[in-house]
């Protein structure tokens, strides 16, 4: 079925909500900007309190009607079939992520649009496998009672995402929240409506039933994205963003006592011992800070390093920084796309400026690359590595959500340990080394939800995911995502 709005391929596309089966335009719009060059892709239609009201009431339909009908297996079939029809209209989604967020296409090739389409076919897969719980329990009189559970939805659901990886962690909710049989109301971010409305597009061409995915495009506070969360006919909130949303998504959530998932900031730390493999330890390192902008939850911002090697990995890791290739997102060699958007990059140009006030010895970078051509209306920013910082300096405490990372010097297991576990967040840190004893010993005592060892961002998607402190509330993957979007209903048969 054709899909009723324009494109994202069109030079200037208007992108549409998705409320019950339809595509619904708004008089409201706001620009779609490519942070390459600053030039706007394409418009988006922002949703205002009645199109969030017939959202959520469509998703309340499709529960109580064919969507909530649907037996498990359909559902997981009909998961099965968006992945599929994902994977044909691959290109329009590399495309679509290249146009939001600038990032070179391979990164969009590799990560992203495979992630997408891997998270409704590992969710697909496992409600396929997941079980209920079953208990004989005695009684007084010999005969015994039967415990078992039914697994239902939590019922309309709203998914609330941030930019930095669109579609991936978009998919990552969406497809087990669909899976557990919920509607879903999902909000991208305004930075990066493009894959979000394409896969809309799939969900209309493979029939899922009007209301089961409704997509709403606008901002956050006093706009779509506080709307569902203050609303009273939303069931559940997953959200992945700022820990600072996240205070304010549960306040606003409070009044109705709302479950909610919370995937937040990270100020994640590496750990860089004297008998790491020295280059595999470089590029590691380098790949963690650097990937895609910075602009990852999982992405290192302190590098603490063995005393004896410092110097020498202080060097190769600016080196490496420097290697990095700011390019168009289809040119083959590109390895370093641009920040989000022009404010985004004031934040992390703010802290460059905050960083040399707290006396970082800045090693590489800390500016912004002239181009001479187009890119120089774009929000490209130099990748940077920063020593000298005392660990109390804000440039140190704080998410900055860009290239960036501070390098200190470590003499011990106690004190790395102690140094990483100094922080008010716990998503990820990374251990660098080749005793097995010692990578072991110290996995145990990082306070993160996920530690690496001799790698990093790698993870199976059914293993738990989130974090502690202000990085987040809950974890998803596997059965953890199932059993947050499901309310079980206990039922005791008398023998
Ligand atoms: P953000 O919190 O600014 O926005 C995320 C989403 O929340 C957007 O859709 C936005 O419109 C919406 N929003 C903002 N204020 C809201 C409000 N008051 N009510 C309802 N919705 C609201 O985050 P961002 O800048 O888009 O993303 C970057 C942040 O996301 C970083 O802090 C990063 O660490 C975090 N992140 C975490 C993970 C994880 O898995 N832990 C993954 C990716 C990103």
């Amino acid at each position: 079925m054709p899909p009723a709005h324009d494109s994202v391929r069109t030079p200037l596309a208007r992108l549409c909500n998705y409320v019950g089966g339809e595509f619904v335009a708004t008089s409201a719009r706001f620009a779609d900007i490519n942070p390459v060059d600053g030039s706007v892709h394409a418009e988006a239609c922002e949703a205002g309190p009645d199109l969030v009201d017939r959202a959520v009431e469509a998703g309340r339909e499709a529960l109580g009607g064919g969507w909530g009908r649907l037996p498990a297996e359909d559902r997981s079939r009909l998961l099965r079939r968006v992945a599929a029809r994902m994977t044909e209209r691959f290109d329009e989604f590399v495309a679509a992520e290249v146009a939001d967020t600038g990032k070179p296409a391979s990164l969009a090739r590799t990560l992203d649009v495979p992630r997408g389409i891997a998270n409704f076919e590992v969710f697909a897969d496992l409600l396929r496998a997941a079980g209920g719980e079953c208990f004989e329990t005695s009684t007084a009189d010999g005969r015994g009672a039967l415990n078992y559970t039914l697994r239902k939805p939590l019922g309309v659901v709203a998914v609330i995402c941030p930019w930095n990886l669109p579609l991936l962690l978009l998919s990552w909710k969406v497809a087990p929240a669909m899976a557990a049989g919920n509607a879903v109301v999902v909000k991208p971010s305004e930075e990066t409506p493009a894959s979000a409305t394409l896969l809309a597009e799939v969900m209309h061409e493979v029939g899922v039933p009007p209301g089961a995915f409704n997509l709403l495009h606008g901002f956050g506070p006093g706009s779509t994205g506080e709307l569902l969360t203050r609303h009273d006919g939303i069931d559940a909130i997953t959200f992945t963003g700022e820990s600072g949303t996240g205070r304010a998504i549960m306040r606003a959530a409070a009044d109705s006592v709302k479950p909610l998932s919370f995937e937040l900031g990270g100020k994640n730390a590496a750990i860089v011992f004297a008998d790491a493999d020295f280059a595999a330890a470089v590029e590691g390192v380098a790949r963690s800070a650097f990937a895609n902008c910075g602009q990852v939850c999982l992405c290192t911002e302190r590098v603490y390093v063995e005393r004896r090697i410092f110097d020498r990995f202080v060097a190769a890791l600016a080196a490496r920084a420097r290697a990095l290739l700011p390019g168009l997102p289809n040119d083959p060699g590109t390895s370093l796309g641009p920040l989000i958007s022009a404010n985004h990059r004031e934040k992390v140009l703010s802290y460059y400026t905050l960083g040399r006030k707290e006396g970082a010895s800045v090693v590489t970078g800390g500016g912004v690359p002239q181009f001479g051509d187009p890119r120089d209306g774009g929000s490209w920013i130099e990748p940077t590595v920063w020593t000298g910082l005392a660990e109390t300096a804000r440039c140190v405490k704080e998410e900055i959500f860009g290239p960036v990372c501070h390098v200190a010097p470590f003499d011990d297991e106690d004190e790395a340990i102690g140094l990483a576990n100094d922080s008010r967040y716990g998503l990820a840190a990374a251990l660098w080394t080749t005793d097995l004893s010692r990578a072991h010993r110290l996995a145990g005592r990082l306070a993160a939800g996920i530690v690496w060892v001799n790698t990093w961002f790698l993870r199976d998607l059914r293993t738990p995911f989130g974090g502690i402190r202000l990085s987040g509330i809950g974890r998803e993957g596997g059965m953890h995502s199932l059993n947050f979007y499901s309310a079980p209903t206990t039922v005791c048969i008398k023998l």
